[in-house]
């Protein structure tokens, strides 16, 4: 008799019950899970609610005639770590300050929040807005006008 055929036959045997467990255990699980809850939402269309505290985009907060807040004191210019923003004031004769121009380097800022803690005006704050995306560095210079409407550069999927 050739034992060394028997041996095998009954080792391949073996082979076949280590694979067929793993698999069937693999079938049951996904069986359990296929009705259960979802845990996944349809990103962008649904998204999540972030916590009030997050700190994503900058707004420049206007007042009840559309105008800014801002008042161009560059406390926040001074606080910021990165120093992410850069702004030129402007003084009417009247001695109404606004900024001339007001841009936040969106890539440089690590959005630690102190221009809005330091703000003596509360005219800037940082938005639930964080998945915004664009294809140059230069996109994500904010100027006023973007940091007016950062609800606008919210990620739609294209
Ligand atoms: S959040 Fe922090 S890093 Fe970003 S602009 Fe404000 S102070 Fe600078
Ligand atoms: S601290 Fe406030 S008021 Fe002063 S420049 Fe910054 S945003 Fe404007």
């Amino acid at each position: 008799m050739n034992m060394q055929k028997v041996i095998r036959v009954s080792s391949r045997r073996q082979e076949k019950g280590k694979l067929i467990v793993p698999l069937l255990k693999g079938l049951v699980y996904t069986l359990k899970n296929l009705f259960s809850k979802k845990v996944t939402i349809l990103y962008p269309e649904h998204r999540r609610a972030v916590s009030k505290r997050w700190r994503g985009l900058h707004r420049l907060k206007t007042d009840e005639n559309g105008e800014l807040k801002c008042v161009a004191c560059g406390l926040c210019a001074v606080i910021c770590p990165p120093e992410a923003i850069r702004m030129t004031p402007y003084e009417e004769d009247g001695g109404t300050r606004y900024p001339l121009e007001f841009f936040i380097d969106e890539i440089r800022c690590i959005y630690c929040g102190f221009c809005q803690e330091a703000c003596p005006k509360d005219a800037i704050e940082l938005t639930g807005v964080y998945d915004y995306v664009d294809y140059t560095r230069a996109d994500l210079q904010f100027d006023i006008e973007k940091l007016k409407r950062p609800e606008d550069f919210i990620f739609k999927g294209k």
